[in-house]
């Protein structure tokens, strides 16, 4: 089956007004009208520019991504959180859950992310959600095990919904080794291609239908150079983008390398 790639660009905690309007003024004159209609293009910058970059973006084609949600469905006293329908309101199409510095950085639990994906999915957000193991756990042989927990609490919560599963095939899930992110060091074509079968193969043994739809992103440490071997593989379906993002010129060769990665899958 042929699925749409999808190239999503993390901007993390960078920014400011300036260096934005310059970021996203290369990106769309760099972007070909064909590679735009082919790949699914996002960019998630920080909470607070979403609303002022949505109009630009929207006109492009490009999506506007949030990289985190409040996992309350109903507005209330949550401090410093964000509701899914405020993202909406300013036109976000996607949000990032589950990135490894949440799960790091601010203890977010397969529990949460389960949570915050219903939430996301209940205003028609499309959720990117991560899963990804860290170095010392594919060393001693237990990436599965991690991954296999990571996407069982997501789909356990899907369950718990009255729409069930069904809401997974609204969703795009991102392998991103937590070694790979920011490092430099990226999987091999080979890693990825193996962990994005046992992804599908996880998902299969619920849904088989949605397994062979689901867009699977790899992301950690994808740049120009090495993203048309990762996007040839066949369970590969595009990437979630840090650091190459923030480059204008980088990320614009990264789309035109998922387009391509898909030209060759839709052809063989
Ligand atoms: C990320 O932040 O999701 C990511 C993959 O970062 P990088 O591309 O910089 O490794």
């Amino acid at each position: 089956m042929r699925r749409r790639p999808v190239v999503a660009g993390n901007w993390k905690m960078y920014g400011s007004r300036a260096a934005n309007a310059s970021l996203v003024a290369g990106v769309l004159s760099g972007l070909a009208p064909r590679a735009l209609r082919n790949v699914e293009v996002v960019v998630c910058p920080p909470f607070v520019y979403a609303a002022e970059l949505s109009p630009q973006l929207q006109s492009a084609n490009v999506g506007l991504g949030a990289q985190d949600v409040c996992a309350e469905a109903v507005q209330g006293a949550f401090t410093g959180e964000v509701a899914a329908t405020m993202l909406r309101e300013v036109g976000c199409s996607h949000v990032i859950i589950g990135h490894s510095e949440r799960r790091a950085l601010y203890a977010e639990t397969d529990e949460l992310v389960g949570r915050k994906t219903l939430s996301a999915l209940a205003v028609g957000l499309t959720p990117i959600i991560c899963v990804g193991e860290l170095w010392e756990e594919r060393d001693s042989g237990r990436t599965y095990e991690v991954l296999g927990h990571q996407l069982s609490a997501v789909l356990q919560t899907l369950d718990s919904d009255p729409a069930g599963l069904a809401g997974l095939d609204r969703c795009i899930l991102a392998y991103e080794p937590v070694w790979a992110i920011g490092t430099g060091r990226t999987a091999t074509p080979g890693q990825a291609q193996d962990v994005h079968a046992f992804i599908r193969g996880l998902i299969s043994s619920r849904d088989a239908k949605i397994a062979q739809s689901v867009r699977v992103l790899y992301g950690g440490s994808v740049k120009p150079s090495n993203a048309r071997e990762l996007f040839e593989m066949s369970d590969v379906d595009g990437g979630l983008i840090g650091g190459a993002s923030l480059k204008a010129e980088d990320f614009v060769a990264i789309v035109a390398a998922a387009e391509l990665g898909s030209e060759r899958t839709s052809c063989c």
